[in-house]
């Protein structure tokens, strides 16, 4: 093995991989069997950082930068001048195991520009991780890319050894997609989706009456788009992560601030900031959507094609609704509660647990940990008459702007980190 040559395509490959935010491994559930290598089923890929606060994925790389095509959006598009390499298959499987070893991984992010056509890379990226599998006993947690365009069985295969499949939606509409891929069809990113899913539910059903039938894609699949590079409202953009979420069953849905890369008119140009807030407040959207029982409508719409910037979506939300408030919180169901500016969900179960033995009053909430300076104005508890109730939108957004933390200023820090926007809300 030539280790230069191998450290040389290492760091090609893996700056390449950076711009691919979906590195998540949670909800994999696949154990150390046979005494292999690795076990994902604890607490999945260890993540880092890097620079520009990125979350990667050790070891997350590409198997090739090579591609055939243009997409302007993308560092590895063909018309890009830069260094390409791309990795034989046993090289990423003597990567992958070596690391390990060392400690430096517990899992493998493995993504690729897409060399002769959608076939023939995949079967590379399927072959690394039928390898790992059954040659090297490797059970640590895996994540591939699936290509556009690749094949029903070669989709079905990757599910087998692979414990996340994502298929990169990229621009969230299909206009956008034409401006910028217009090689690029949106039916090649949906059919993946569509056999993953459908495959997933028929192993499963499989699985019910034939015990040893393996699980197909433990850990799902997600899908990642670009934000900001074309110019999709919010609302366009989390109506599209509804259907994918409702028709897919995806796991999650990433969504990445554009980095601008390219002197093209078509593209925000180079030295736009890159939209970190906005990136962070879709983030909180769509947990809205998936953990508090919001629908999307309440949140985006005709009136409404944006998220407010300098608020959170949920804080948002209740200024515009404040006929719905004061809820009072010893009677309110757990639909209503979950609505409340300060409450996340583990204040909301703490509130209904202990609310069966007492009448609950500020003391109580503080004790629970409810951000108490935010839900005051929008609820009422066993206390003195709720004294600000009749505060306009305007009045509260101004007093909890000028009583909280920079996280609610617009003085952003660039430095945010990905992290920060996948936490649970505590809004
Ligand atoms: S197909 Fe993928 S890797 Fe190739 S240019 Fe488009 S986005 Fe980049």
């Amino acid at each position: 093995m030539n280790f230069e040559r191998i450290k040389e395509k290492l760091n090609i490959l893996a700056d390449a991989a950076k711009y691919d935010v979906s590195c998540s491994s949670s909800g994999s559930k696949r154990a150390n069997k046979d005494k292999g290598l690795g076990d994902s089923s604890g607490m999945g890929i260890c993540h880092t950082y890097t620079e520009d606060g990125r979350c990667v994925s050790l070891l997350k790389i590409l198997l090739t930068n090579h591609c055939i095509f243009d997409c302007a959006y993308c560092v590895t598009r063909k018309s890009n001048d830069i260094k390409r390499a791309a990795f034989k298959v046993q090289e990423v499987v003597d990567l992958t195991i070596n690391f390990y070893r060392r400690n430096y991984i517990e899992g493998l992010f493995l993504s690729s520009g897409i060399f002769k056509n959608a076939d023939y890379t995949m079967e590379r990226l399927v072959a690394v991780a039928k390898k790992l599998r059954l040659e090297e006993n490797f059970n640590g947690y895996i994540h591939l890319k699936s290509i556009p365009g690749a094949s029903d069985e070669l989709m079905r295969e990757a599910g087998l050894y692979a414990d996340r499949l994502s298929v990169n939606i990229e621009i969230p509409s299909v206009k956008g997609l034409k401006l910028l891929a217009p090689d690029k069809n949106r039916a090649d990113f949906i059919k993946p989706m569509e056999k993953v899913k459908n495959e997933i539910i028929q192993y499963k059903a499989e699985k019910k009456i034939i015990k040893n039938t393996p699980i197909y894609a433990p850990a799902g699949q997600s899908t990642q788009m670009i934000i900001g590079a074309t110019n999709e409202t919010d609302a366009e953009i989390m109506y599209t992560s509804a259907s994918f979420y409702k028709n897919f069953n995806l796991k999650r849905v990433y969504y990445s601030g554009y980095v601008p890369i390219s002197y093209d008119s078509r593209l925000p140009s180079i030295g736009t900031e890159v939209p970190m807030m906005r990136e962070n407040r879709l983030y909180q959207t769509d947990w809205l959507l998936r953990f508090y029982g919001f629908d999307i409508r309440e949140l985006l719409n005709k009136d409404t094609p944006n998220l407010d910037m300098d608020i959170d979506p949920k804080l948002s939300w209740a200024l515009r609704n404040l006929n719905l408030f004061p809820i009072d919180i010893n009677k309110a169901d757990k639909h209503m509660l979950a609505r409340i500016p300060g409450l996340g969900m583990k204040s909301v179960n703490k509130i209904i647990n202990a609310r069966r033995f007492r009448k609950l009053n500020w003391e109580h909430l503080k004790a629970i940990g409810a951000a108490v300076n935010r839900a005051k104005y929008f609820m009422t508890c066993d206390s003195r008459v709720f004294e600000t109730r009749d505060l306009t939108a305007a009045q509260i957004k101004g007093l909890i702007l000028s009583n909280s933390s920079s996280k609610y200023r617009k003085t952003l820090n660039n430095q945010l980190n990905l992290f920060d926007t996948v936490k649970p809300l505590s809004v």
